[in-house]
């Protein structure tokens, strides 16, 4: 499962310009600041994420190919505090369309901060998905703080959360905790995901 190659592809601006080869992918998102680019630069052992970083190539689908075999979505963050309206629109808009006309599309690495409590907008996502019957997995993220904000523990955020989705689905989505500072959970989540390939 680990990764041996990692190469930029593309950016695309909207699905139909993404590569058009029947190459699994998991989409990877989340809120701005959720450690989205730590969280790949710790997957890949190196800047890749640094690519998607350079200003205009923040709001773009940016393909990463995986020993040849897979791709890693890198998507715009959802949700940045001091976006305006319409950029969030523009967010839910065209990346909704690549969730709904990508085929290859495997699962969704819903990134989720565990440093802080349950955040309406990633709930509203998760419901969001589901409601579509988008398969993902919660990827909760900053697991090494001890003491996150207002004084949260992340395991005691990572449950509420949890109890909060479980109100919304019978079968609740697979979870992974990591952090980019310790490496915790990186050769778990890449486990996982060759198991969600091979499925
Ligand atoms: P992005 O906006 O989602 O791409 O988030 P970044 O990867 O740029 O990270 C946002 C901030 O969170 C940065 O200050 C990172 O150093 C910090 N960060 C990211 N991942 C972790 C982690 O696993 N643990 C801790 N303690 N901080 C993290």
């Amino acid at each position: 499962a680990q990764i041996k190659q990692a190469q930029f592809v593309k950016s695309s601006s909207r699905a139909k310009d993404c590569p058009k080869d029947d190459r699994p992918e998991f989409a990877i998102i989340g809120r701005s600041n959720v450690g989205k680019s730590s969280l790949i630069n710790a997957l890949v052992r190196q800047d890749m994420a640094l690519t998607s970083k350079k200003p205009g190539k923040t709001q773009l689908i940016n393909h990463f190919l995986i020993n040849k075999s897979w791709y890693m979505v890198d998507l715009p963050g959802y949700g940045f505090a001091h976006a305006s309206e319409s950029a969030r629109i523009d967010w839910s808009s065209f990346t909704k369309g690549y969730f709904l006309n990508r085929d290859t599309l495997v699962a969704v690495m819903l990134l989720v901060d565990a440093s802080i409590p349950p955040q309406r907008i990633d709930l509203d996502c998760a419901n969001w998905l589901g409601r579509n019957n988008i398969g993902m997995t919660f990827v909760f993220t900053k697991c090494d703080k001890t003491k996150g904000g207002k004084g949260t523990r992340p395991v005691d955020n990572i449950r509420q959360f949890q109890e909060l989705i479980g109100k919304c689905y019978g079968e609740p989505p697979p979870w992974v905790m990591t952090s980019s500072v310790t490496g915790l959970g990186r050769d778990e989540l890449l486990l996982h995901m060759s198991q969600l390939r091979n499925y």
